[in-house]
Formats: C-alpha cells, sequence, structure tokens
C-alpha cells in the first residue's frame, strides 16, 4: 500500500504545528534519572487527595457499572452546580478537563480567519487549540507579568472572536481584581466572548478577587472556565465545567462530544463540591509550603514570583532544561518554562513540607554546582 499524500491531506497550520509531548509516568522517569522516590511538582496538582467524600464515591463506585455509559450531559453535577450557583443547569457544559471546555468554545464562534486575544505567557491550551485549527492566536505580553487589559483591547479587530483572561494567571499567579474585569468587560462591550479561565479561583483568598460566576447575569457575552483538576484533587479523571449565559452555552453546546465524562469522575465531582474544609485545608498547605519556599530562596538569592495559585515561579542562573534533568537526578520534578516563553524560569508546585525541603535542598546543591564551575 501506498503512503498517503499527507503533503495534500495535512492543513498547512498542521504542518506548522509541533505537537506537545507529554512527561513518561513515574515508573519510566525514575529509572531513566535514577532516582527511588519521585516528588511531582510539575502540574499544580493537590499533594492532600480529593476530599473525603469524593475519595469514598471513588472507593464505592461499583465495578459493574463502568459498563454502562455515564450521564451525556453530567446531570446531577449540573443541578448541583445550578443550586451552588444561582443559575439554570444549562447555563453549565462539563467536559473532560477544562481542556476540553477550551475546544468547545473555540470551535462554537472561530471560523476561517478569526482570531483569538490571549496572552503572551499564560496558559498555552487557547493558543494551541486555536492554531491546530487555524485561527490565529494574537498573543498579547504580559506587564509586570499580569495581563494587560489595554494592549488586549487594541489587538480586537473585526475578525476578533474570543479573549481569555486566566484569573490568577497559571504560570504567574497574577489577577485582575473585580473593578478591572468589570471595566474590561465594560469595555468589550459585548463584542466579544469574554473567556475568564478560574481554574485557581478557589486557592484565592482576597475579597477583592472576582467570581465571573456571579458576573454572567449581568455580562451575557462572559464565559467562566473551573476544573476539579486543581483544589479539588481530581486531576486523574478529567473533570472541568464552563458555565454562560443561557443563549451563549446553547451554542456552545453543540460542539461538545457527548459522554467524554465519565461516571467516577462525575459522581466524584458531585461529592467534592460542598467540601469547605478541605479547601481551607489545602489553602493552609500552599500558604505553609509557600513560606517555606520563599524564605529559603531569598536565602539562595534567587528572583521569583509568588501570587496566587499553588505554584510558584523561580529565575535560575542556568538553563531550565539543565536545571530540570539535576533536579529529576535527585526525585524532584519540575515545570521548565521555556515553552510558556519564560526562558531559565522554572515553575513549582507548592506541597507538603516534605517535598518542599526535598526540593530546597536539590535546588541549593545544583546552585551551589552551577557557582562553583563559574
Ligand atoms: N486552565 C488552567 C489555567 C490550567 O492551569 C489548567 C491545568 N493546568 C487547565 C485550565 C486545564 O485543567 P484540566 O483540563 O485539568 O481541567
Amino acid at each position: 500500500m501506498k503512503a498517503p499524500p499527507l503533503d495534500r491531506l495535512v492543513p498547512e497550520y498542521i504542518k506548522r504545528f509541533e505537537a506537545y509531548i507529554p512527561s513518561k509516568p513515574d515508573d519510566e522517569l525514575k529509572k531513566l534519572y535514577g532516582c527511588t522516590r519521585l516528588f511531582r511538582l510539575n502540574n499544580n496538582e493537590n499533594p492532600l487527595g480529593p476530599p473525603p467524600e469524593a475519595q469514598e464515591v471513588i472507593r464505592r463506585f461499583p465495578p459493574p457499572k463502568t459498563s454502562i455509559y455515564p450521564s451525556g450531559d453530567a446531570y446531577h453535577l449540573r443541578m448541583k452546580l445550578a443550586e451552588k450557583f444561582g443559575l439554570h443547569p444549562d447555563q453549565f457544559l462539563v467536559g473532560n478537563g477544562a481542556n476540553e471546555v477550551i475546544t468547545f468554545v473555540i470551535k462554537a464562534f472561530c471560523q476561517e480567519g478569526d482570531n483569538i486575544v490571549t496572552a503572551d505567557k499564560t496558559f498555552a491550551v487557547y493558543e494551541w487549540v486555536a492554531e491546530f485549527s487555524g485561527y490565529e492566536a494574537r498573543l498579547v505580553p504580559l506587564v509586570d507579568f499580569g495581563f494587560d487589559d489595554e494592549s488586549m483591547l487594541r489587538r480586537i479587530d473585526g475578525r476578533t472572536k474570543i479573549l481569555f483572561v486566566c484569573n490568577p494567571n497559571n504560570p504567574t499567579g497574577t489577577y485582575w481584581n473585580k473593578q478591572k474585569l468589570r471595566n474590561f468587560l465594560d469595555a468589550v462591550d459585548g463584542r466579544q466572548i469574554v473567556v475568564v479561565d478560574e481554574a485557581y479561583l478557589e486557592f484565592v483568598e482576597d475579597e477583592d478577587f472576582p467570581d465571573g460566576i456571579s458576573l454572567i447575569k449581568e455580562y451575557p457575552n462572559l464565559v467562566v472556565f473551573r476544573t476539579f483538576s486543581k483544589m479539588y484533587a481530581l486531576a486523574g479523571l478529567r473533570i472541568g465545567y464552563l458555565a454562560g449565559d443561557l443563549e451563549v452555552v446553547d451554542i456552545i453546546r453543540r460542539t461538545c462530544v457527548v459522554y467524554s465524562v465519565n461516571g467516577v469522575a462525575q459522581e466524584a465531582a458531585l461529592a467534592a463540591l460542598d467540601d469547605k474544609e478541605h479547601i481551607l485545608r489545602t489553602r493552609d498547605m500552599v500558604r505553609r509550603g509557600k513560606e517555606l519556599v520563599c524564605r529559603e530562596l531569598q536565602l539562595l538569592g534567587l528572583p521569583f514570583v509568588s501570587g496566587e495559585g499553588n505554584f510558584v515561579m523561580i529565575k535560575l542562573p542556568m538553563s531550565d532544561t539543565l536545571a530540570y534533568r539535576a533536579l529529576m537526578k535527585k526525585g524532584v520534578m519540575i515545570r521548565t518554562m521555556t515553552g510558556f516563553r519564560f526562558p531559565n524560569y522554572i515553575r513549582l508546585t507548592i506541597s507538603l513540607a516534605d517535598a518542599m525541603e526535598a526540593f530546597v535542598e536539590a535546588l541549593a546543591g545544583i546552585i551551589k554546582t552551577v557557582s562553583s564551575e563559574k
């Protein structure tokens, strides 16, 4: 059989696009780097695990039930979200992680020649989905590590369909407060869809942090993303959702492939939602972890960016890829930031004291080696 004529079959924007390569599984990494234990501090996971009730639901999930398709539209979870946020259940769409709902929105609004506007140094999936779907991603440089509202507004043209704001921003932890988000929404004046990605909202304690879902009634062009991967520690089950105006969500729904969210995830998410204790415990863990790490980084004389969320960005006096390998050999996995356009930076997930201490010790060793080589 002849090879398919890929040159003709593949669109130009796919030819240009490079696939994302995920990290290898832990057992393979341990073999590769010769370490016996591995602290995963690369994906902003919550080391406390899911809230106890969610854990119980997962434990009790009857294995034979896996032969049955889950609810195709996460019926019970949407009912619960509606009750919690005072909206209609049809104002929510649940996806296989917030990642999937990003694709729903882009597919629903963009066509050939359209563009989206977001920041140059933020969660990259908005940009990736736009680009591998053939749409332009207009990337506005951050200012003081934060989204630049004025410049984003200036990049809008007649073909701009969606503006993506990550609040708080991954990886810098900066955020727009209530007034700044309102001013932005007022300036957009309903002409484009504004997505506010609140993947890390539950970590933020500042009273002046805006709850996007409460603004949907006032701003029908606003779509808010949330996830169960971060605070609720259900990353492995892949579940997240969006909320928006009834008519807007009715459009977005046309692009969802139903049954993408499995039954265990739906039930665990439902059980996780009400656990306020879990949120307080996690915030406490993050506060302590950040204090420990930031104190040590100051002693090491390393610049860092520590905002909201369960992560800190650190600037190294060396290549982030080299630091990654050296840290891996010591059993600590971090995220290199070159891919986020922050060369020589790493992002560290805040975790329990043993992990933070292992990181600091490993990093101090690496920095010492680099300084003695200079
Ligand atoms: N948005 C942001 C800002 C994120 O950091 C992440 C995960 N890293 C996601 C969305 C996607 O989350 P998930 O697909 O796990 O729900």
